[in-house]
């Protein structure tokens, strides 16, 4: 990633000559009864998902000619693709040996007289067809003969000159994949929504496609808040924090299929504040971190009431990340109308991320990357939680749902986690040591040693 100065300069998307309008008269602070469950917070952030469409396609190279990196992989597909003939386009022998009738093997060992052999990519014309009490020497990827049925596989043959003798009989079928098995020519084999990973590009070659229509990707602006954080550029005075939640976010956004916007840090002003959420409005979605707790100086919710905020929720009972914010602003409310809506609803969508980085980055996954997934053209999924054995008793309190950040380890299915020995929300050495988190259900204040328990990957 580029430096602060730099990304920020080269990304800032603010227009400072811009006139706004704020509606200050539609200012007002959301209800306080907006704090939700986590899977109620989770359920209407996928609610909200489900109705969003992406932001139109583009044309874009299987791999990228120039670092050698493919370029569609982790994009989302946005067209249907069809094989372009038969998979495979011909009988394909699946180990070496030699094709036979099966029929032929009735009685063992069997001993067949060797006319011919047949290399991957043997041409038609060099094909012996097979005569009953005939076998014909093949190899892996090679077309089987007309005539044969099977293959059987060389460890259970002996050669003898132009003979070879069957130890073993295989049914019609072995070791053979049929013309058109795996799929037929015309045959829908990916659809749009589709995250490219390795095995959809292996498909995409395997029918000749350079390119691949994916969705443009959706804008994502990041507003990091706090008198006290300072770009990772600038030395920090004593009472100065480096603003890590930008960049945290900016590679969340990338994974999850945006295009981050980093905005410059606001400080806890109204004026400026205002100013910069007007800028980040221009984005698909808005990110904010920090100032969303109940201090003095904590004007998230207030600046944003003032673009006339619609406020699904402004806390969840979860931690780390309480204090999670998330609404929508429509277009216009102190922002310039758009000329190509990110989405039909004509509504910027908001999140105010508590500023504590272990809350930021929880928060994020949990609840704004399936808003930023279903922007950029995803199949919406749900969340998943895999299991371990815990390998140390926790204690807690009842009350939330809980995603602390903890260390998977073991070995094949002896899968144990436990917990990462983290000082707080603000321990950022303990999330990167983890590579997990366990999840704790709000009515659990005790875990034993060796229970098994739903952690999050990270
Ligand atoms: P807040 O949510 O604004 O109350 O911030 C909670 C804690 O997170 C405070 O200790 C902040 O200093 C810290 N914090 C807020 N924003 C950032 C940031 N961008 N990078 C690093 N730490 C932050
Ligand atoms: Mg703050």
């Amino acid at each position: 990633m580029p430096t602060a100065e730099g990304y920020q300069q080269k990304q800032y998307i603010g227009k400072r000559s811009r006139q706004l309008s704020y509606h200050l008269c539609m200012a007002a602070l959301p209800e306080p009864s907006l704090l939700l469950s986590f899977e109620e917070a989770r359920h209407l952030v996928e609610h909200h998902a489900a109705a969003l469409h992406p932001r139109g396609k583009e044309l874009t190279e299987l791999m990228d000619g120039v670092g050698g990196g493919q370029a569609v992989a982790g994009q989302i597909l946005a067209e249907p693709i069809q094989a372009d003939r038969d998979f495979p386009p011909f009988p394909r022998a699946m180990r070496d040996g030699y094709a036979v009738r099966a029929a032929d093997l009735s009685q063992l060992p069997a001993t067949l007289a060797v006319i011919g052999e047949i290399k991957a990519g043997a041409a038609d014309r060099s094909i012996p067809v097979l005569q009953p009490g005939q076998a014909a020497a093949i190899m892996t990827g090679a077309p089987a003969p007309p005539g044969a049925d099977a293959v059987v596989m060389v460890e259970y043959t002996t050669r003898e000159g132009d003979r070879v003798q069957i130890a073993k009989a295989v049914v019609a079928g072995d070791n053979i994949v049929p013309a058109g098995s795996e799929a037929r020519r015309g045959e829908r084999l990916l659809s749009p929504g589709l995250r490219l990973d390795y095995a959809a590009i292996a498909l995409a070659a395997s029918i000749g496609r350079s390119h691949l229509l994916v969705y443009r990707k959706p804008t994502v602006a990041v507003l990091a808040t706090g008198d006290e954080i300072v770009d990772i550029d600038v030395v920090p005075k004593a009472n100065q924090i480096r603003n890590s939640n930008s960049y945290s976010l900016a590679a969340q956004v990338q994974a999850a299929g945006g295009e981050p916007l980093l905005l410059p840090i606001s400080p806890d002003e109204p004026t400026r504040l205002r100013e910069l959420i007007a800028d980040g409005l221009e984005a698909d979605l808005l990110l904010l971190a920090g100032g969303v707790s109940m201090g003095k100086y904590d004007l998230v919710e207030s600046v944003l009431a003032e673009f006339q905020a619609e406020f699904f929720f402004t806390g969840v009972l979860i931690q780390p990340g309480k204090p999670a914010v998330f609404g929508r602003i429509p277009h216009g409310a102190g922002t310039p109308a758009r000329e190509t809506p990110a989405s039909a609803e004509n509504q910027v969508y908001f999140f105010g991320l508590p500023g504590n980085p272990i809350s930021t980055m929880v928060t994020f996954e949990l609840f704004a990357r399936p808003l930023i997934e279903a922007l950029a053209g995803m199949n919406p999924r749900k969340l998943l939680f895999l299991s371990a054995r815990l390998k140390s008793e926790i204690r807690t309190k009842t009350g939330l749902t809980r995603f602390l950040p903890a260390i998977l380890s073991g070995e094949f299915e002896h899968a144990e986690v436990e917990l990462a020995g983290w000082h707080g929300s603000g321990d950022v050495a303990a999330v990167a040591r983890a590579n997990c988190y366990v999840v704790i259900p709000p009515d659990r204040d005790r875990i034993a040693r060796g229970e098994w328990v739903p952690l999050l990957l990270r």
